[in-house]
Protein backbone atom coordinates (compact mmCIF):
# COMPACT_ATOMS: atom_id res chain seq x y z
CA UNK A 1 0.00 0.00 0.00
CA UNK A 2 1.48 3.15 -0.83
CA UNK A 3 2.07 6.16 1.96
CA UNK A 4 0.77 9.39 2.15
CA UNK A 5 3.92 10.37 -0.34
CA UNK A 6 3.54 8.79 -2.77
CA UNK A 7 5.99 5.78 -2.27
CA UNK A 8 5.28 2.04 -1.44
CA UNK A 9 5.11 2.05 2.50
CA UNK A 10 8.28 0.88 4.33
CA UNK A 11 7.85 -3.06 5.27
CA UNK A 12 8.62 -2.31 8.99
CA UNK A 13 8.76 -5.83 11.31
CA UNK A 14 8.72 -5.79 14.99
CA UNK A 15 10.70 -8.25 17.06
CA UNK A 16 11.59 -10.09 14.40
CA UNK A 17 14.01 -13.21 15.17
CA UNK A 18 17.48 -12.36 13.10
CA UNK A 19 18.52 -16.53 13.63
CA UNK A 20 17.16 -17.32 10.37
CA UNK A 21 18.98 -14.45 8.31
CA UNK A 22 22.15 -15.91 10.01
CA UNK A 23 24.50 -18.74 8.55
CA UNK A 24 24.98 -19.23 12.31
CA UNK A 25 21.69 -19.86 12.99
CA UNK A 26 21.91 -18.29 16.14
CA UNK A 27 20.58 -14.91 17.89
CA UNK A 28 17.72 -13.44 19.41
CA UNK A 29 15.46 -10.94 17.63
CA UNK A 30 15.62 -7.24 16.38
CA UNK A 31 13.48 -4.64 17.86
CA UNK A 32 12.71 -3.21 14.36
CA UNK A 33 13.53 -4.86 10.77
CA UNK A 34 13.00 -3.12 7.30
CA UNK A 35 13.76 -5.26 4.67
CA UNK A 36 14.61 -2.73 1.83
CA UNK A 37 13.52 -3.19 -1.31
CA UNK A 38 15.69 -0.21 -3.28
CA UNK A 39 18.31 1.81 -2.80
CA UNK A 40 15.22 5.00 -2.04
CA UNK A 41 13.90 2.48 0.79
CA UNK A 42 17.34 2.21 2.44
CA UNK A 43 16.86 6.21 2.74
CA UNK A 44 13.81 5.88 3.90
CA UNK A 45 14.34 3.20 6.31
CA UNK A 46 17.54 4.79 8.14
CA UNK A 47 15.59 7.88 9.06
CA UNK A 48 12.77 6.34 10.26
CA UNK A 49 11.55 6.20 13.87
CA UNK A 50 8.99 4.26 15.54
CA UNK A 51 9.10 5.52 18.77
CA UNK A 52 12.56 6.71 19.91
CA UNK A 53 16.34 7.05 18.46
CA UNK A 54 17.66 3.44 17.86
CA UNK A 55 21.00 2.64 16.83
CA UNK A 56 21.30 0.91 13.04
CA UNK A 57 22.27 -2.36 12.39
CA UNK A 58 22.68 -3.01 7.95
CA UNK A 59 21.89 -6.87 7.42
CA UNK A 60 23.33 -8.51 3.98
CA UNK A 61 23.05 -12.16 4.31
CA UNK A 62 24.10 -12.71 7.95
CA UNK A 63 27.17 -14.64 6.83
CA UNK A 64 29.94 -13.15 8.87
CA UNK A 65 28.10 -11.85 12.13
CA UNK A 66 27.63 -13.50 15.43
CA UNK A 67 24.06 -12.28 17.14
CA UNK A 68 23.94 -12.39 20.56
CA UNK A 69 21.16 -14.73 21.95
CA UNK A 70 19.08 -11.25 23.32
CA UNK A 71 19.56 -10.11 19.97
CA UNK A 72 19.53 -6.25 18.64
CA UNK A 73 17.78 -3.58 20.80
CA UNK A 74 17.69 -1.48 17.96
CA UNK A 75 16.84 -0.89 13.55
CA UNK A 76 18.14 -3.35 10.98
CA UNK A 77 17.86 -2.24 7.71
CA UNK A 78 18.09 -5.36 4.91
CA UNK A 79 18.50 -4.68 1.40
CA UNK A 80 16.60 -6.87 -0.80
CA UNK A 81 17.25 -5.59 -4.24
CA UNK A 82 19.05 -7.53 -6.71
CA UNK A 83 20.13 -7.10 -9.94
CA UNK A 84 23.57 -7.09 -12.60
CA UNK A 85 23.98 -4.07 -15.14
CA UNK A 86 26.54 -4.09 -18.13
CA UNK A 87 27.49 -0.42 -18.19
CA UNK A 88 30.39 -0.36 -20.28
CA UNK A 89 33.07 -2.38 -22.35
CA UNK A 90 35.66 -1.77 -24.60
CA UNK A 91 38.12 -4.35 -25.91
CA UNK A 92 39.47 -5.21 -22.70
CA UNK A 93 37.54 -5.16 -20.05
CA UNK A 94 33.81 -4.92 -19.26
CA UNK A 95 32.11 -2.78 -16.19
CA UNK A 96 29.08 -4.21 -14.29
CA UNK A 97 26.77 -2.28 -12.02
CA UNK A 98 25.54 -4.24 -9.20
CA UNK A 99 22.89 -4.09 -6.70
CA UNK A 100 24.03 -4.86 -2.37
CA UNK A 101 21.20 -7.54 -2.27
CA UNK A 102 22.58 -9.37 -5.03
CA UNK A 103 23.96 -12.85 -3.76
CA UNK A 104 27.64 -12.30 -4.55
CA UNK A 105 27.97 -16.25 -5.74
CA UNK A 106 25.70 -15.29 -8.14
CA UNK A 107 28.11 -12.50 -9.63
CA UNK A 108 30.65 -15.04 -9.89
CA UNK A 109 28.65 -17.00 -11.82
CA UNK A 110 27.71 -14.82 -14.09
CA UNK A 111 31.30 -13.69 -14.96
CA UNK A 112 32.26 -16.93 -15.16
CA UNK A 113 29.76 -17.85 -17.75
CA UNK A 114 30.47 -14.42 -19.64
CA UNK A 115 34.20 -15.21 -19.47
CA UNK A 116 35.14 -11.93 -17.87
CA UNK A 117 38.03 -12.85 -15.51
CA UNK A 118 39.05 -11.49 -11.85
CA UNK A 119 36.73 -12.84 -9.16
CA UNK A 120 36.72 -16.45 -10.27
CA UNK A 121 38.68 -17.83 -7.05
CA UNK A 122 36.40 -15.79 -5.24
CA UNK A 123 33.72 -18.68 -5.98
CA UNK A 124 31.44 -19.70 -3.20
CA UNK A 125 31.80 -17.10 -0.86
CA UNK A 126 28.57 -16.70 0.87
CA UNK A 127 26.61 -13.35 1.66
CA UNK A 128 25.63 -10.27 -0.47
CA UNK A 129 27.62 -8.19 -2.78
CA UNK A 130 27.28 -4.80 -1.09
CA UNK A 131 28.56 -6.65 2.66
CA UNK A 132 31.55 -7.81 0.07
CA UNK A 133 33.13 -4.61 0.37
CA UNK A 134 32.73 -4.39 3.90
CA UNK A 135 35.34 -6.82 4.72
CA UNK A 136 37.44 -6.71 1.60
CA UNK A 137 36.21 -10.59 0.79
CA UNK A 138 39.33 -12.44 -0.04
CA UNK A 139 40.42 -16.41 -1.19
CA UNK A 140 43.21 -18.35 -2.80
CA UNK A 141 44.70 -14.63 -4.40
CA UNK A 142 42.07 -12.91 -4.97
CA UNK A 143 40.72 -9.10 -3.13
CA UNK A 144 37.34 -7.77 -4.18
CA UNK A 145 39.33 -4.18 -4.35
CA UNK A 146 41.46 -5.74 -7.25
CA UNK A 147 38.26 -4.92 -9.31
CA UNK A 148 36.26 -2.64 -7.29
CA UNK A 149 35.66 0.96 -9.35
CA UNK A 150 33.48 3.01 -6.93
CA UNK A 151 30.20 2.62 -4.67
CA UNK A 152 27.17 3.94 -3.98
CA UNK A 153 26.38 4.36 -0.47
CA UNK A 154 23.38 5.69 1.86
CA UNK A 155 24.66 8.10 4.86
CA UNK A 156 22.93 6.64 7.79
CA UNK A 157 23.13 10.13 9.21
CA UNK A 158 20.62 11.40 6.20
CA UNK A 159 19.85 9.10 4.40
CA UNK A 160 21.33 11.05 1.29
CA UNK A 161 23.14 9.04 -1.23
CA UNK A 162 26.69 9.34 -2.68
CA UNK A 163 29.22 7.71 -4.69
CA UNK A 164 33.03 6.72 -3.18
CA UNK A 165 35.52 5.71 -5.56
CA UNK A 166 37.71 2.46 -5.15
CA UNK A 167 40.45 4.89 -3.08
CA UNK A 168 37.75 6.08 -1.13
CA UNK A 169 36.95 2.85 0.24
CA UNK A 170 40.47 2.42 1.88
CA UNK A 171 40.59 -0.89 1.20
CA UNK A 172 43.51 -3.23 2.93
CA UNK A 173 43.18 -7.01 4.36
CA UNK A 174 40.12 -7.61 5.64
CA UNK A 175 39.23 -4.19 5.74
CA UNK A 176 37.84 -1.07 4.88
CA UNK A 177 36.19 2.61 5.28
CA UNK A 178 33.10 0.62 6.30
CA UNK A 179 34.69 -1.94 8.75
CA UNK A 180 37.12 0.39 10.42
CA UNK A 181 36.89 4.45 9.68
CA UNK A 182 33.05 4.89 9.01
CA UNK A 183 32.12 1.79 10.33
CA UNK A 184 28.02 2.37 10.97
CA UNK A 185 27.77 5.38 9.07
CA UNK A 186 27.60 4.12 5.62
CA UNK A 187 25.09 1.56 3.73
CA UNK A 188 26.30 -0.13 0.74
CA UNK A 189 23.31 0.28 -1.86
CA UNK A 190 25.86 -0.35 -5.06
CA UNK A 191 29.03 -1.55 -6.19
CA UNK A 192 30.38 -1.19 -10.11
CA UNK A 193 33.27 -4.24 -10.66
CA UNK A 194 35.68 -3.64 -13.45
CA UNK A 195 36.71 -7.33 -15.01
CA UNK A 196 39.18 -8.52 -17.57
CA UNK A 197 37.89 -10.42 -20.90
CA UNK A 198 41.74 -11.87 -21.32
CA UNK A 199 42.89 -12.98 -18.03
CA UNK A 200 45.34 -15.87 -16.93
CA UNK A 201 44.64 -18.04 -14.00
CA UNK A 202 45.47 -17.06 -10.19
CA UNK A 203 46.99 -20.65 -9.26
CA UNK A 204 49.71 -19.55 -7.05
CA UNK A 205 47.75 -20.24 -3.68
CA UNK A 206 48.83 -24.03 -2.73
CA UNK A 207 45.45 -26.17 -2.59
CA UNK A 208 44.77 -24.44 -6.01
CA UNK A 209 48.37 -25.33 -7.43
CA UNK A 210 48.00 -28.74 -6.00
CA UNK A 211 44.69 -29.19 -7.29
CA UNK A 212 45.35 -28.58 -11.27
CA UNK A 213 49.19 -30.34 -11.01
CA UNK A 214 46.52 -33.55 -10.18
CA UNK A 215 44.52 -32.76 -13.21
CA UNK A 216 47.79 -31.63 -15.08
CA UNK A 217 46.54 -29.03 -16.30
CA UNK A 218 48.17 -25.60 -15.92
CA UNK A 219 45.64 -22.93 -18.16
CA UNK A 220 42.20 -23.92 -17.17
CA UNK A 221 39.05 -22.46 -18.08
CA UNK A 222 37.40 -19.94 -15.74
CA UNK A 223 34.66 -22.81 -15.81
CA UNK A 224 37.43 -24.98 -14.32
CA UNK A 225 38.73 -22.95 -11.83
CA UNK A 226 35.07 -21.96 -10.64
CA UNK A 227 34.62 -25.78 -10.10
CA UNK A 228 38.30 -25.85 -8.37
CA UNK A 229 37.84 -23.80 -5.81
CA UNK A 230 34.30 -24.72 -5.17
CA UNK A 231 35.39 -28.37 -4.63
CA UNK A 232 38.65 -27.10 -2.33
CA UNK A 233 36.04 -24.87 -0.69
CA UNK A 234 33.52 -27.53 0.09
CA UNK A 235 36.11 -29.81 2.08
CA UNK A 236 37.30 -26.84 4.08
CA UNK A 237 34.25 -24.29 4.66
CA UNK A 238 31.33 -26.08 4.76
CA UNK A 239 29.05 -24.16 3.03
CA UNK A 240 25.99 -23.02 6.10
CA UNK A 241 23.14 -25.56 5.06
CA UNK A 242 19.87 -25.70 7.50
CA UNK A 243 20.36 -29.30 8.32
CA UNK A 244 23.43 -28.90 8.76
CA UNK A 245 23.39 -26.39 11.65
CA UNK A 246 25.79 -23.48 10.94
CA UNK A 247 29.01 -21.46 10.41
CA UNK A 248 30.07 -17.96 9.91
CA UNK A 249 33.12 -19.26 7.53
CA UNK A 250 36.64 -18.04 8.68
CA UNK A 251 35.65 -16.81 12.95
CA UNK A 252 39.58 -16.00 13.32
CA UNK A 253 41.74 -13.83 10.92
CA UNK A 254 45.27 -14.81 9.34
CA UNK A 255 48.24 -13.31 10.74
CA UNK A 256 50.14 -10.48 8.89
CA UNK A 257 53.34 -10.06 10.81
CA UNK A 258 56.18 -7.25 10.86
CA UNK A 259 59.68 -9.15 11.15
CA UNK A 260 59.87 -8.38 14.88
CA UNK A 261 56.13 -9.93 15.53
CA UNK A 262 57.51 -12.85 13.71
CA UNK A 263 60.69 -12.88 15.54
CA UNK A 264 58.60 -12.74 19.28
CA UNK A 265 56.42 -15.93 17.77
CA UNK A 266 59.48 -18.36 16.68
CA UNK A 267 60.82 -17.31 20.49
CA UNK A 268 57.59 -18.61 22.13
CA UNK A 269 57.36 -21.55 19.73
CA UNK A 270 60.67 -22.27 20.69
CA UNK A 271 60.36 -22.10 23.90
CA UNK A 272 56.56 -23.83 24.42
CA UNK A 273 56.69 -26.66 21.38
CA UNK A 274 58.51 -29.22 20.04
CA UNK A 275 61.72 -28.67 17.24
CA UNK A 276 59.10 -30.34 14.63
CA UNK A 277 56.62 -27.51 15.45
CA UNK A 278 59.37 -24.48 15.02
CA UNK A 279 60.34 -26.26 11.64
CA UNK A 280 56.75 -26.29 10.73
CA UNK A 281 56.63 -22.53 11.36
CA UNK A 282 59.79 -21.33 9.32
CA UNK A 283 58.39 -23.73 6.31
CA UNK A 284 55.26 -21.53 6.39
CA UNK A 285 57.25 -18.39 6.71
CA UNK A 286 58.97 -19.24 3.39
CA UNK A 287 55.59 -20.58 1.58
CA UNK A 288 53.62 -17.41 1.36
CA UNK A 289 56.22 -14.61 0.73
CA UNK A 290 55.12 -11.09 0.98
CA UNK A 291 57.69 -7.71 0.74
CA UNK A 292 56.88 -5.86 3.91
CA UNK A 293 54.63 -9.04 5.60
CA UNK A 294 54.62 -12.42 7.16
CA UNK A 295 51.77 -14.46 6.66
CA UNK A 296 51.21 -17.57 9.27
CA UNK A 297 47.84 -19.34 8.91
CA UNK A 298 45.95 -19.06 12.05
CA UNK A 299 44.90 -22.31 11.71
CA UNK A 300 48.16 -23.52 12.28
CA UNK A 301 49.02 -22.05 15.91
CA UNK A 302 45.07 -22.98 16.72
CA UNK A 303 46.24 -26.66 15.69
CA UNK A 304 49.77 -27.01 17.80
CA UNK A 305 47.98 -25.65 20.42
CA UNK A 306 45.91 -28.63 20.76
CA UNK A 307 42.52 -26.82 19.84
CA UNK A 308 41.01 -28.78 16.63
CA UNK A 309 37.98 -30.18 17.64
CA UNK A 310 37.05 -28.56 21.39
CA UNK A 311 33.94 -28.41 21.90
CA UNK A 312 31.84 -25.89 24.63
CA UNK A 313 27.96 -26.58 24.61
CA UNK A 314 26.89 -26.39 20.70
CA UNK A 315 29.85 -24.84 19.49
CA UNK A 316 32.47 -26.54 18.13
CA UNK A 317 36.41 -25.81 16.56
CA UNK A 318 36.01 -27.53 12.71
CA UNK A 319 38.57 -30.67 12.58
CA UNK A 320 39.65 -30.22 9.07
CA UNK A 321 39.61 -26.00 8.75
CA UNK A 322 40.39 -24.72 12.25
CA UNK A 323 39.69 -21.36 11.57
CA UNK A 324 35.82 -22.02 11.48
CA UNK A 325 33.84 -22.58 14.68
CA UNK A 326 30.61 -24.61 13.78
CA UNK A 327 27.33 -24.62 15.26
CA UNK A 328 27.06 -28.27 15.46
CA UNK A 329 22.56 -28.01 16.48
CA UNK A 330 21.22 -26.26 18.88
CA UNK A 331 24.34 -23.75 19.86
CA UNK A 332 23.64 -20.57 21.77
CA UNK A 333 25.66 -17.43 20.48
CA UNK A 334 27.35 -17.72 24.44
CA UNK A 335 28.61 -21.21 23.47
CA UNK A 336 30.18 -19.73 20.34
CA UNK A 337 31.62 -16.99 22.10
CA UNK A 338 32.72 -18.75 25.06
CA UNK A 339 34.85 -21.61 22.68
CA UNK A 340 35.99 -18.40 20.55
CA UNK A 341 37.29 -16.65 23.60
CA UNK A 342 38.73 -20.14 24.94
CA UNK A 343 40.62 -20.30 21.48
CA UNK A 344 42.29 -16.53 21.61
CA UNK A 345 43.10 -17.46 25.30
CA UNK A 346 44.89 -20.90 24.99
CA UNK A 347 46.47 -19.07 21.74
CA UNK A 348 47.63 -15.96 23.26
CA UNK A 349 49.15 -17.56 26.40
CA UNK A 350 51.25 -20.54 24.11
CA UNK A 351 52.26 -18.23 21.49
CA UNK A 352 52.04 -14.63 22.55
CA UNK A 353 49.97 -13.96 19.82
CA UNK A 354 46.75 -11.90 20.11
CA UNK A 355 44.20 -13.38 17.35
CA UNK A 356 41.51 -10.71 15.53
CA UNK A 357 38.38 -12.26 14.51
CA UNK A 358 36.36 -11.66 11.40
CA UNK A 359 32.53 -11.15 12.19
CA UNK A 360 31.14 -8.81 13.71
CA UNK A 361 29.54 -9.82 17.40
CA UNK A 362 26.16 -7.83 17.15
CA UNK A 363 23.90 -6.93 20.41
CA UNK A 364 26.40 -7.95 23.18
CA UNK A 365 26.81 -5.62 25.89
CA UNK A 366 30.31 -3.69 26.54
CA UNK A 367 30.80 -5.71 29.85
CA UNK A 368 30.58 -8.90 27.47
CA UNK A 369 32.67 -7.48 24.68
CA UNK A 370 35.19 -6.97 27.44
CA UNK A 371 34.87 -9.91 28.96
CA UNK A 372 35.87 -11.25 25.48
CA UNK A 373 38.73 -9.39 24.58
CA UNK A 374 40.21 -9.72 28.51
CA UNK A 375 42.72 -12.47 27.32
C1 LIG B 1 31.07 -20.84 4.75
C2 LIG B 1 31.63 -19.44 4.73
C3 LIG B 1 32.76 -19.17 4.00
C4 LIG B 1 33.31 -17.88 3.95
N1 LIG B 1 34.44 -17.66 3.23
C5 LIG B 1 34.97 -16.43 3.16
C6 LIG B 1 36.16 -16.18 2.40
O1 LIG B 1 36.73 -17.08 1.80
N2 LIG B 1 36.66 -14.92 2.36
C7 LIG B 1 36.04 -13.89 3.00
O2 LIG B 1 36.54 -12.77 2.91
N3 LIG B 1 34.93 -14.09 3.73
C8 LIG B 1 34.37 -15.32 3.83
N4 LIG B 1 33.25 -15.55 4.57
C9 LIG B 1 32.65 -14.43 5.32
C10 LIG B 1 31.44 -13.77 4.61
O3 LIG B 1 30.86 -14.62 3.68
C11 LIG B 1 31.81 -12.47 3.92
O4 LIG B 1 32.40 -11.58 4.82
C12 LIG B 1 30.59 -11.80 3.26
O5 LIG B 1 31.01 -10.73 2.47
C13 LIG B 1 29.57 -11.32 4.28
O6 LIG B 1 28.42 -10.95 3.56
P1 LIG B 1 27.00 -10.91 4.21
O7 LIG B 1 26.06 -10.34 3.19
O8 LIG B 1 26.62 -12.22 4.75
O9 LIG B 1 27.23 -9.85 5.37
P2 LIG B 1 26.64 -9.84 6.87
O10 LIG B 1 27.16 -11.01 7.61
O11 LIG B 1 25.18 -9.67 6.84
O12 LIG B 1 27.33 -8.52 7.44
C14 LIG B 1 28.71 -8.47 7.64
C15 LIG B 1 29.10 -7.01 7.96
O13 LIG B 1 28.86 -6.19 6.83
C16 LIG B 1 27.93 -5.15 7.16
N5 LIG B 1 27.08 -4.97 5.97
C17 LIG B 1 26.33 -5.91 5.35
N6 LIG B 1 25.74 -5.40 4.26
C18 LIG B 1 26.12 -4.10 4.20
C19 LIG B 1 25.84 -3.02 3.30
N7 LIG B 1 25.04 -3.18 2.24
N8 LIG B 1 26.39 -1.81 3.59
C20 LIG B 1 27.20 -1.62 4.66
N9 LIG B 1 27.50 -2.60 5.54
C21 LIG B 1 26.96 -3.81 5.30
C22 LIG B 1 27.17 -5.66 8.35
O14 LIG B 1 26.64 -4.58 9.11
C23 LIG B 1 28.27 -6.41 9.09
O15 LIG B 1 29.10 -5.50 9.78
C24 LIG B 1 32.68 -16.83 4.65
C25 LIG B 1 31.51 -17.10 5.38
C26 LIG B 1 30.98 -18.39 5.43
C27 LIG B 1 29.75 -18.66 6.21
Amino acid sequence: MPSRDGFPALMVKLNEPLKPYTTFKVGGPASVFIPARSPDEVGRAVTFEANEKLPLFTLGGGSNILVSDRGFAGKVVHPLFKGICLVREDAESVTLEVNAGESWDDVVHYAVEKGWWGIENLSHIPGQAGAALVQNIGAYGQEVSEVVQSARVVEIATGNDRVLSAADCGFGYRRSIFNTTARGQLIIVGLTLRLAKQGGPQLAYPDVRAYFQKCETNQPSLGEIRQAIISIRDRKFPFPREEQGGNAGSFFKNLSLLETEYVALRDMIRRNFSPHELGRLEELRNRFPSADRIKIPTAFLIEICGLKGQRIGGAQVNETQPLVLLNMGGATAQDVLTLARHVRRTVYQRTGVTIAIEPELVGFSGEELADFNNL
